[in-house]
């Protein structure tokens, strides 16, 4: 199949959910993707932050070839080694004593609103998210989820969440009531555009959770996982929740979530209180493990942080050379974004796709930000040629 065979089949079959470029991937290697035509692609999305040690990590892929040849699925019925062993990894480098495995982000928040519900007790169901967040697509999680336009046409939604105005703790103090029983936030909103959650607010946060008796939860599916630096980004900002989730990179494209809590919140849960057929399997377990080995490796977070601040300098200095098209860079580590202007905003899509017909990956979050998130292991020559890609598109565009 080349792309156009491919995409005229895929027309025809699929539900028109997504808006795709018009091409069809076969193969990765690191940063880079080759498609049906032939045609390489550096990739600066990485299959939305997940392929974070690189496309097809040969660690990876022996991994679960590897397991793939021992034992596929079993369900929770039973316990398996790759599984346990993923588990004592997440909770030897995190705050967390337990751990629930799901299959996706949503998942993993689904599986938190309902412990978070479940350990408040009776009366206690309200969770207050941000405007702005993003959550996933679950009816919960999508109600959980601060922005309406992902709400539109899937009314009623179910019952007990608010959104508090981004980075407003007085407003957020006055939401809190009999009913609260959780904050869910993402320490620094990926879909909205790379928006950046000031420390002193999530602390804040975090005094009101402990004063209220409410539950922090932490969606790190994104920004987990090395993502901004260090395996997890509430390590940075000197805030710990009481239940995080992860997602996205844990399993480097294998389908795996997480929720991860203490050991004191995690007692609400019982045998039956929650479940999943696939949550655990073995072989995204066998994946997760690959991942953690690579990402514990000594100077792995180092090279993020310098990378990202390497990616985050060039991005001002574009911003710089171009301000009627940029304003600013944002993000910590590997998650950055360049803030276009408003006069830059109505572009930033066709920028997107001229960067593509040059070769390179990139999206518009949030209708405000160029975002990057390459694999972890993207390389400065690659930045580099990011960086001229960009000055080209810049140049042409005529703002
Ligand atoms: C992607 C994302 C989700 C949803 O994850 P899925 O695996 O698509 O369900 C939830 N929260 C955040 C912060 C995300 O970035």
């Amino acid at each position: 199949m080349n792309n156009t065979t491919c995409i005229e089949k895929s027309e025809r079959v699929f539900m028109n959910t997504y808006g795709r470029f018009p091409v069809a991937m076969v193969e990765g290697a690191g940063c880079r993707l080759k498609d049906a035509d032939g045609k390489e692609y550096l990739d600066f999305v990485a299959g939305i932050a997940v392929c974070s040690l690189g496309h097809c990590h040969p660690a990876v892929t022996a991994a679960v070839c590897e397991q793939a040849g021992k034992l596929t699925h079993v369900s929770n019925l039973f316990h398996t080694g790759p599984q346990t062993e993923l588990a004592e990894l997440l909770v030897a480098n995190s705050f967390a004593d337990r751990v629930f495995f799901a299959n996706s982000g949503a998942e993993a928040n689904e599986a938190a609103i309902k412990l978070a519900r479940k350990h408040s007790g009776e009366g206690r169901f309200e969770i207050i998210s941000l405007e702005g967040s993003f959550h996933g697509r679950t009816l919960a999680t999508v109600a959980a989820t601060g922005q309406p336009k992902f709400h539109k046409g899937f009314e009623p939604l179910p019952d007990g969440f608010v959104h508090a105005p981004f980075g407003d703790l007085d407003a957020l103090k006055d939401m809190v009531s009999q009913k609260t029983c959780a904050v869910l936030c993402e320490p620094l909103q990926g879909e909205s555009g790379v928006r950046l959650l000031e420390k002193k607010y999530l602390q804040g946060i975090r005094e009101l959770c402990t004063k209220h008796n409410l539950l922090l939860i932490f969606d790190e599916v994104q920004t987990g996982m090395g993502r901004t630096g260090s395996l997890f980004a509430y390590e940075q900002l000197f805030v710990t929740p009481d239940i995080m989730t992860l997602a996205k990179a844990l399993g480097n494209g294998l389908p795996i979530g997480a929720m991860l809590t203490t050991e004191t919140i995690s007692a609400s849960f019982g045998p039956g209180s929650h479940a999943s057929t696939f949550g655990g399997n073995p072989i995204a377990c066998a994946a997760g493990l690959a991942v953690m080995e690579k990402m514990l490796a000594d100077g792995f977070m180092a090279q993020v942080k310098e990378k990202g601040a390497y990616l985050a300098e060039n991005l001002e200095s574009l911003a710089a050379k171009y301000p009627a098209v940029a304003k600013e860079a944002r993000g910590a580590g590997l998650m950055q974004g360049l803030v276009l202007t408003p006069a830059a905003v109505p572009f930033g899509q066709d920028m997107v796709n001229a960067l593509f017909k040059d070769g390179f990956i990139i999206n518009f979050a949030g209708n405000e930000a160029l975002r990057f998130i390459p694999p972890l292991v993207v390389r400065r020559e690659e930045i580099d040629l990011l960086m001229s890609a960009l000055d080209r598109c810049f140049d042409t565009l005529k703002i």
